[in-house]
Formats: C-alpha cells, structure tokens, sequence
C-alpha cells in the first residue's frame, strides 16, 4: 500500500484572474454559493452547464476532504428583463404573458430545473434559497447601508459605485465605459449605479411586493444574492460561482453590496483582501454557445434538456460533453458532438459493465462514508494503479481539468492485470467526481430514445426474431425486407452488435 503523493487543490480566481491555491476561509470546511436560476421559463442547457460546472466543483472539494457547505438559490423575484434597471421583472412579465400567477410560474419552472439537475447527476444543494423568503432579511440589509452608500430616486433606492473601493475591479470595468456601466434610470449619480430596492410605480399594483421604508415595492435582484449568501455561510465565505456574464455587472454589484454591509467602505483599501468582497473566490464557467441560435429563450424551439431527451439522447451524455470541455473555455453545442458524447459515455458504461460481471462473485469494497476522498484512495490502492490516482488527483486539483481526469479515467477501465476489486473501486471513486453514473447505467439505459419514435421496442424486438427464423431458413429476401422495415422507421439492425439495434437518428 504505497500512499500517493497528492496533489494541492488550485483554482482559477475571477477576482485576481490567476489560479490560487484554496485556502478555506473555514478549516476544513468549503462554503460555495452559485448563482441559480430566474424562475420565470425553462432553463436552458448553457443554463445547465453552470450548474454542472458547480456540481464538478462541489464533488472535487469532497474529494480533496473538504465537507462542502453548498447553496444555490431560486431568483422569483427582482431579476428586470434589463440590466440598466429597466424594463419588466421577467416574473410579472411570464406570469402576465401566461395569464398566470407569479408565484404558480415560480413553483412551476423551480420544479423542472430541478428535474433537469436530477437528470444530470447534479446533487442538492444543502439549501435551496428562495429570494421571496428573505424579504425581511433584504429590507434590514439595504437600511444599514442606506444611510452611507445609497440615495433614493422616484423609481426606489439606488447604491452609489463610489462609496466602495474598486468597483467594477471584478470586471476589470475601469472607466465609466466599462463593462459594468449600465445607466438608464434618469438621476443616477453614476452610470454604474444600480438599484437594491425598487419602488411600485405610482398606481400600479405587483403580483410580487412588499412594504419597505423606501414605499411598496421589491428587492433588486443583486441584493439578494448579497443577503442569501450571507444568511446561509457567512460573509466573507470560499468561492462563489456563476456564468461568466455574471462576471461583468451581477457579481460586481454584490461585491459592491457585500463591501458596504461587512463595514468596508471607499477608504478601506481595495478589493485585494479577498475578504472585503465577501467571497475569498469567484469563479465562472464560460458559455455554451449555439451556430443555430437556438440557446435563446425568445426562439420558438429553445435548447432545453428535454429537448435532448425528446431526440433519443440520455441526458448523462451531455455532462459529458460538459465534462470534455475545461469549464473556462467556450464550448460549442451541435448534434454531433453530443452523438460522439454519447458514444463514449457507452464505451466507458460497457467497459464498467464487463468488470462488474467478472467481479460479481467479489466483495466490493464500500465507499467510505461520504464517498472517497483522493486521501483515502491514495492510501487503499497501490502497485499499477497508484499513478492513475495520482494523476486523476492532479487533473481535478489543477483548476478542475476534467478532460485530463476523463482520459485517466478511461485508462484505468482499459487496464490490464490488476486486482478487479481495487480497480472497481477507483473507478467508483474518480466517477464520484465526474458524476457519469458508470456503475449504475447500462448500455441499454444509453440506448437512444427518440420520443417520435413511430416503433415500440417489443415490436423491434419482435421484428428482429421474425428476421431470425427467417434467416435460419436460408429467407434472405425476407430477411432482408424485415431489415429494410425496421430502417424504414429508424432503426438499423446491426448483425453481430450484442445489443442488435439502434436507432437512427437524423437531428438536421
Ligand atoms: P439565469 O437564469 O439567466 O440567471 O442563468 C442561470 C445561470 O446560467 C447563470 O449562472 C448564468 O451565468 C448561466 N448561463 C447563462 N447562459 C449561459 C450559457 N450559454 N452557457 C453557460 N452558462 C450560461
Ligand atoms: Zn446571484
């Protein structure tokens, strides 16, 4: 039993833009707050890939023996259809469009992200945070810091940019052309300004309000995240994670919020001590993006998780798209390169598949409480198979190289003449990182699925015993017709394949 030498974790920090080592704010303890969704449609899957990304992240820090604090929260009220604090609340505006209530469309679209997580292996959070439960919460942290960092305005209450250190340093928005400049709202101080609270205009009545010493109205959705992050892990917490356009004005402006509420303001040195920004990290994945344009909510057909079910593929598929991908790089979305997805994930199930069978008569060892820690694999597996933890560990702590750890990943199920029971065990352990479900999924499961499919499979699998007394007779032409009758509904034989069939499938 040779103990490993492991590697230290490090990761990319959006603040600093250079990659650190972790240090937790707490020992021993990671406390992560994503970004979640605006509860007002369906997510989409670029949407998706930043809860994956989330996911990797939160799996890599249990592995590394951190025990993970993770929140993500529910936005169902005060993310404005514009950035420069215009334009409708998306909720109003879906729940008007769909002559529904807010809080039913709430409830409605909360409930199928969380289907699509479950598809996609991601795990719960410890706490989900729903903004309208925290109202109480917002109201108090918006008058501590009225008095020195914000003013009112007809339309609510505004935080000055100027009353910090270093605002907009996240973006790296140096000027008032910057990035985070948003303007619009007529009377802000600065174009960067941004509201926490905004007023129910005159006459007018909101699904969605509550009462505040700045008149009826709701929370800007910036200072949600500021109060939820706080309330659940404490400011300042480890890493704080979103889609990369929250780098440019979303973060930022809780950067601001969190300076202002932990005491910090403009003369209190800049954002280089992590804790002033209320998290020591940010980091962001970079986007899927779509040639077809169809990641776009307004599209009629949009590229939702369901959409990929509906074509046949299995949804594990596209975490590893995801997975193939460094979570900093942009990643391009197309049929073919979730098919190819799909076709490796199959290899990778059918090669786990096969050691299972051989290993069915053997005990497998039982994770360890919590699942397996790098420290635990390291010291439990030696000989042929210690360098592949070694380098799997290195891969994940270097800033989440998934695409290195899949390679090593996939040797490992190839290698030859080693101990079965230790092998199965180290596959479990580095797929509790990547999430695929290896030992669980069968080839079968992966099996595409289009939902248009005009033949059920018992009527494919009759037609294919049909076609195998044929062939035993020496029937070729009606064999060959049986052939041709599958095709003609989607689905092509393959002779020889041990699972006989599959469908066809044509995305255009
Ligand atoms: P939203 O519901 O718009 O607040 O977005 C939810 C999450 O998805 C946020 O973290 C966004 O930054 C992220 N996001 C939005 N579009 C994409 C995309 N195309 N690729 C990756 N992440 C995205
Ligand atoms: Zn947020």
């Amino acid at each position: 039993m040779a103990m490993t030498d492991l590697a230290p974790l490090r990761l990319f920090n959006s603040l600093t833009r250079q990659i650190e080592p972790f240090t937790p704010v707490h020992p021993g303890e990671a406390r992560v707050y994503s970004c979640g969704p605006t509860v007002y449609n369906y997510q989409h899957i670029g949407n998706m890939r930043a809860y994956v990304f989330a996911d990797t992240l939160g799996r890599t820090l249990r592995f590394k023996g951190y025990k993970l604090r993770h929140i993500i929260n529910i936005t169902d009220v005060g993310h404005l259809t514009s950035d420069a604090d215009a334009g409708d609340d998306k909720m109003e505006k879906a729940a008007a469009s769909l002559g529904k209530s807010a809080w039913d469309i709430a409830a409605f679209y909360t409930g199928e992200f969380k289907q699509d997580l479950r598809r996609l292996n991601i795990r719960d959070p410890h706490r989900w945070t729903v903004a309208t439960e925290y109202i109480p919460q917002m109201i108090e942290a918006a008058k501590a810091i009225a008095d020195k960092h914000c003013y009112e305005l007809p339309s609510g209450l505004y935080f000055d940019v100027s009353t910090v250190a270093d605002y907009g340093r996240l973006a790296r928005a140096a000027t008032e052309e910057g990035e985070g400049r948003i303007d619009e709202v007529e009377g802000k101080r600065h174009g960067a300004d941004f509201a926490i609270w905004r007023r129910t205009p005159e006459g007018e009545t909101r699904q969605m309000e509550w009462d505040s010493p700045w008149g009826r109205g709701a929370p800007g959705w910036h200072l949600e995240c500021s109060v939820m992050s706080r309330a659940e892990l404490g400011l300042p917490f480890d890493i704080h994670t979103g889609g990369i356009d929250h780098r440019e004005i979303h973060h930022p402006n809780e950067i601001a919020q969190n300076q202002a509420i932990q005491g910090y303001d403009a003369h209190h040195g800049g954002l280089d001590c992590a804790q002033h920004s209320g998290a020591r990290m940010w980091m962001h994945n970079n986007f899927l993006i779509d040639r077809g344009g169809k990641m776009s909510k307004s599209a009629g057909e949009f590229l939702r998780l369901q959409l990929l079910v509906d074509r046949g593929y299995h949804p594990l598929a596209y975490r590893l798209l995801c997975l193939q991908a460094h979570y900093r790089s942009e990643l391009e979305f197309s049929w073919d390169n979730l098919g190819a997805a799909l076709t490796r994930l199959k290899r990778m199930v059918m090669g786990v598949a096969a050691l299972k069978e051989r290993a069915a008569n053997l005990a497998l060892p039982a994770a360890p409480e919590g699942g397996w820690t790098a420290e635990a694999l390291a010291a439990s597996v030696g000989g042929k198979l210690a360098p592949f933890v070694a380098r799997f560990d290195a891969a994940v702590s270097d800033d989440l190289n998934t695409a290195v750890a899949l390679t090593v990943l996939d040797e490992v199920i190839a290698l030859k003449k080693v101990d079965l029971v230790e092998k199965l065990a180290v596959i479990a352990a580095m797929d509790g990182v990547l999430g695929l479900d290896l030992l669980a999924l069968s080839r079968t499961d992966l099996r595409l699925r289009p939902a248009s499919a005009t033949l059920g499979e018992s009527d494919i699998e009759a037609t294919l015993a049909e076609r195998k007394a044929a062939r035993a007779e020496k029937d070729f032409t009606r064999s060959d017709a049986l052939r041709d009758t599958l095709l003609a509904a989607g689905v092509e034989v393959m002779d020889g394949d041990p699972l006989g069939w599959e469908w066809r499938l044509d995305n255009g």
